[in-house]
C-alpha cells in the first residue's frame, strides 16, 4: 500500500514539474536505473538458476540395482510404504513423512537409494547438491530452496503424478548448525527456508513431496533438522560387507565379458573397506586393463591389478636405480614374510612396482571382515609395519627413509593400543596423560615389538635374500610362491 502511495505521489510530482516547464528527464533516467537495479536484485536467484538433476522413474534405478545395503533398503522401503498407502495414512490422521536422512560414508550408494525410492513410489525425482544453495548474495539460497520445492510440485503435476522426491546431497553444507558461520547470515536464512518448506508439506496437498537428504557428517547438522516431524527417519548406509561387495561386483560386471575362471567372491574378500563407488571403479578398471591387453574377456589378474590401482593409484613410470630396487625388494619381502608368519595365508602378492606414493607394496587378504581389533591383532599390525625396516637392517646393514610411512602407521596403531587400555599403563584417560608419558609408552610398545620382529626374521635371513633377489627380477611375486619358499626354509618357522 505504502509503495503504491509513494509511486503515485512521485508520478504526480513529475507531471506537476513537467507542467511547470522543468526538465524531468534526468529524474526519469535515475528512477529507471533504480528500478532496474531493484528488479535485478529481486530476480537474482532466477538469473543464476539452481542446477537441478532430474530422472524419470522409468529411466531410473530400482532397489535391485543397489547391491548389499540390505538393512538400509529394508528401512527405506518401510518408510516409503507410508507414502504408497497415503489414503490409509491420512484416514488414521498420521502426519505425512516429510524427510528421510541417509547417513553414511561417501560412495556407499545414497544417491542410488534415493533414485530407487523415487522409482518405488512412482514419483518424479529432483536432485540438487547442498552447495548449490550457498551464494555470496544474501537471500539467494532461501530463494533457491523455494524454487526447488516449486519446481518439484510443477514437475509432478506436469507428469500427472502426485508424488515428488527431492534429493539434497551433502545437506551438511546448507544444514549445519545455525550460527556456525558468524560472518554471514546467508547460511542460516537458507536453512530457515528449508525448515519452512518442510513444515509446509501437508497431507491435503495435491503433490506429496518427500525430501531425501544425504550426509557424511550428520554430527554437523542443525538439531532443528533432525527433530521429529522433519528428517525423522535416519537410515544408515554403511560400507558394504563381504556379501554386499560381491553383489555390487556382480551388478557392475553384468554388462562385461568375464573369463569363466573369474572368482568375484575372492575379489570381494580382498576388498574390505571398499565402498560401492570403489567397487564400481574396480570393475571398470579391470575392463580397461583387459582392453589394453587386447584380451577378449576380463581375467582374474585384471581384477587384482584393478584393486591395486584403485587402492594405491596409477602405476608410475618412476625408475629406481638397481641398488634402490634391491632395497625396496628387501623391504617389501620383510613385510610379506612377517605377515605370513603371523597370519598364515594372508599375503596375496608383493611387488616393487611403484604406485601412488608407494615404491612397492604387499597385499594382504583378511580371512573375514572384522570390526574389532584384538590386542594380538594390533600387535601383529605394528610388527608387519616395522618388518620392512628390520629386514633392511638385517640384510643390508642399515635402514632408509622408505620406512618413514611405516613408522607413522606403527605410531598411530600404538596410540590406538594405548588408548584402548592394552598397554602396560592399563586403562587411561588419554587427554589427561602427560605428553612425555604418552610418548615413552608408545616408544616402549614399538621398541618391544621391533625386537620381536628381529627375532622372527633372524632365522629367515636366507629366505629374505632369496625372495628379494627373485622379486628384483620378477617385479611381482605371488603369495603362493612366498609360502612355498618359506616352507622350504626349515629355520624360518
Ligand atoms: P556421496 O556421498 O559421495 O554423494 P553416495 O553415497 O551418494 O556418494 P552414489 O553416488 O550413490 O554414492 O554412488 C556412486 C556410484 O558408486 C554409483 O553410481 C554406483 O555406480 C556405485 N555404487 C555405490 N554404492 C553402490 C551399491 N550399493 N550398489 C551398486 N553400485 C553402487
Amino acid at each position: 500500500m505504502l509503495i503504491e502511495i509513494i509511486v503515485g505521489s512521485g508520478a504526480a510530482l513529475l507531471v506537476f514539474l513537467a507542467w511547470k516547464g522543468i526538465n524531468v528527464l534526468p529524474v526519469l533516467a535515475l528512477g529507471g536505473l533504480c528500478f532496474l537495479l531493484f528488479y535485478l536484485l529481486e530476480r537474482r536467484g532466477e538469473l543464476a538458476p539452481l542446477r537441478i538433476g532430474t530422472c524419470s522413474p522409468q529411466a531410473g534405478v530400482s532397489f535391485e540395482d543397489v547391491g548389499g545395503q540390505g538393512p538400509a533398503k529394508q528401512e527405506l522401503k518401510e518408510a516409503l510404504e507410508f507414502i504408497l498407502q497415503a489414503e490409509s495414512v491420512r484416514a488414521m490422521g498420521i502426519r505425512p513423512l516429510k524427510g528421510i536422512l541417509l547417513a553414511g560414508p561417501p560412495g556407499t550408494g545414497k544417491t542410488l537409494l534415493a533414485k530407487a525410492a523415487a522409482a518405488y513410489t512412482d514419483a518424479v525425482f529432483l536432485a540438487v547438491n547442498g552447495s548449490e544453495f550457498i551464494e555470496v548474495y544474501a537471500g539467494v539460497g532461501a530463494q533457491r530452496v523455494r524454487q526447488l520445492f516449486r519446481r518439484a510440485r510443477q514437475m509432478a503435476l506436469a507428469a500427472g503424478k502426485n508424488r515428488a522426491v527431492v534429493f539434497i546431497d551433502e545437506i551438511d553444507v546448507l544444514g549445519s548448525k545455525r550460527g556456525t558461520y558468524h560472518a554471514h547470515q546467508e547460511y542460516d536464512q537458507t536453512l530457515n527456508q528449508l525448515l519452512v518448506e518442510l513444515d509446509g508439506i501437508r497431507p491435503d496437498e495435491k503433490v506429496n513431496v518427500l525430501v531425501i537428504a544425504a550426509s557424511n557428517r550428520t554430527d554437523l547438522l542443525d538439531p532443528a533438522l533432525l527433530r521429529p516431524g522433519r528428517f525423522d527417519r535416519v537410515v544408515r548406509v554403511d560400507l558394504p560387507d563381504k556379501q554386499g561387495r560381491l553383489q555390487i561386483l556382480q551388478l557392475h560386471t553384468r554388462n562385461k565379458p568375464l573369463d569363466p575362471g573369474v572368482d568375484l567372491a575372492a575379489i570381494a574378500q580382498e576388498t574390505f573397506g571398499f565402498s560401492g563407488a570403489h567397487l564400481e571403479s574396480v570393475a571398470n578398471e579391470a575392463a580397461i586393463l583387459a582392453l589394453r591387453d587386447g584380451a577378449k574377456s576380463i581375467a582374474q589378474h585384471h581384477f587384482r591389478e584393478a584393486v591395486d590401482k584403485v587402492m594405491l593409484g596409477e602405476k608410475l613410470e618412476r625408475k629406481p636405480t638397481a641398488e634402490e630396487l634391491r632395497r625396496i625388494a628387501v623391504h617389501e619381502t620383510g613385510h610379506a614374510v612377517v605377515s605370513e608368519l603371523l597370519q598364515p595365508g594372508s599375503v596375496t602378492h608383493l611387488t616393487i612396482t611403484s604406485r601412488g606414493n608407494a615404491l612397492g607394496y604387499i597385499r594382504q587378504v583378511p580371512a573375514e571382515d572384522f570390526y574389532l581389533f584384538t590386542k594380538e591383532y594390533l600387535e601383529g599390525r605394528i610388527q608387519i609395519c616395522l618388518a620392512g625396516s628390520v629386514a633392511e637392517d638385517l640384510v643390508l646393514g642399515s635402514g632408509s627413509t622408505g620406512g618413514a610411512g611405516d613408522f607413522q602407521e606403527a605410531v598411530r596403531l600404538a596410540k590406538q593400543y594405548l588408548e584402548a587400555g592394552l598397554s602396560d599403563l592399563g586403562v587411561v584417560s588419554p587427554e589427561d596423560l602427560p605428553a612425555g608419558v604418552r610418548h615413552r609408552t608408545v616408544q616402549r610398545i614399538i621398541g618391544g615389538l621391533r625386537e620381536r620382529v628381529r627375532e622372527l626374521l633372524l632365522p629367515c635371513r636366507s629366505a629374505l635374500v632369496k625372495l628379494a633377489d627373485r622379486l628384483v627380477t620378477e617385479e611381482t611375486l605371488s603369495g603362493d610362491y612366498l609360502r612355498a619358499v618359506l616352507r622350504e626354509e626349515v629355520n624360518c618357522a
